[in-house]
């Protein structure tokens, strides 16, 4: 059996919402780092972690 990347009981159960503000994408991106690996943190989210100093999980 083929191992996924994707957490699909994960993401059931944290949607994004249609209008998040960008600290809702930095919490959904941290959650969602610690739970499932089917996309890394790239771009504005990442740079924001990186200046606040928050752990980036390897992508
Ligand atoms: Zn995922």
């Amino acid at each position: 059996m083929k191992k996924s990347k994707l957490n699909r009981e994960w993401h059931l159960s944290h949607r994004m919402p249609a209008r998040a503000t960008f600290e809702q994408r930095l919490e959904w991106h941290l959650e969602h780092a610690k739970s499932c690996r089917c996309r890394a943190i790239t771009g504005k989210i990442a740079e924001e972690m990186k200046k606040r100093g928050m752990s980036m999980p390897d992508s």
